[in-house]
């Protein structure tokens, strides 16, 4: 797990088509996701989505999670598996989806509104959605991986949130987890070098209360110990010319939304 997969440019545009697969699959559903719905569902749409694009989920069957997407609602932080409840207004909740096309995989997330929330929990989704691009923006030639961690931990942190420590980001490619190991917390000028080729998941899990986490006797849902609310945002990036390169985006989905943001454009392909 130590050894680093640098991957060239065709591999990077490869990376890229699996990516934006799962970002078209959040986008698909960002347009379902209201009060009333259940995650069931949403799974199946997203299994259905990815196989009709002529590729594979990347969850279904890794380290044997049963479903095609991780859907972590309110307290839950991630891993949350697809069930039968049913969404109310005000939730949260976080999908994170992976696919597998053309031999690479593309994994991320995003946490989505149902209906309306209220001011504390929509603050969180924004400073956790802004503590992504805060950490991609240190993803350059001539820093290390630990600088990414400061950057989102110092910002998150100065919030009053609380950063999960046990689950952290990842290399991707051939394989969904590669190193190195991308914390969301950490120091200034530690951590391996970062170097063109690498292709990172990056991806802040943060707590409105402590950083605390427990995993529910499923053996796979992540819960935050005091019960608030958890946020998690998660893009693919590679490291083209010593600079950020955004693989995935979120535009599909704030596009449903109705969003306007431009938190991607320093960073796009
Ligand atoms: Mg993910
Ligand atoms: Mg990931």
């Amino acid at each position: 797990m130590s050894k680093v997969n640098l991957k060239s440019i065709e591999e990077i545009e490869l990376m890229a088509e699996s990516a934006l697969l799962v970002s078209k699959t959040l986008g698909m559903l960002a347009a379902e996701i209201k009060p009333g719905i259940n995650t069931l569902y949403l799974d199946n749409l997203a299994e259905a989505f990815i196989r009709d694009h002529n590729a594979k989920p990347g969850f279904l069957g890794l380290y044997d999670f049963p479903n095609t997407l991780c859907v972590s609602p309110n307290e839950q932080v991630v891993h949350g598996i697809p069930n039968e409840t049913l969404l109310k207004e005000g939730d949260i909740i976080s999908i994170d989806c992976g696919v597998f096309k053309n031999g690479f995989y593309g994994d991320h997330a995003y946490t989505f509104f149902v209906g309306e929330i209220n001011y504390k929990t929509k603050k969180l989704l924004d400073i956790t959605k802004q503590s992504l691009y805060n950490g991609i923006n240190k993803f350059r030639k001539g820093n290390r991986i630990g600088d990414i961690g400061y950057e989102i931990q110092s910002y998150c942190e100065s919030n009053g949130y609380g950063v999960v420590r046990e689950l952290v980001g990842h290399g991707i490619g051939i394989s969904m987890h590669e190193a190195p190991e991308v914390p969301n917390y950490g120091k200034r000028g530690k951590g391996k070098k970062i170097e063109n080729g690498m292709v990172l998941a990056i991806e802040p899990m943060i707590n409105m209360g402590s950083h605390k986490i427990k995993q529910l006797e499923d053996g796979w849902t992540i819960i935050t110990e005091d019960g608030l609310p958890s946020a998690h945002f998660e893009h693919n990036v590679a490291l083209i010319d010593g600079k950020p390169k955004l693989l995935s985006t979120f535009k599909y989905i704030e596009e449903a939304l109705g969003i306007k943001s431009n938190q991607e454009l320093p960073f796009k392909l």
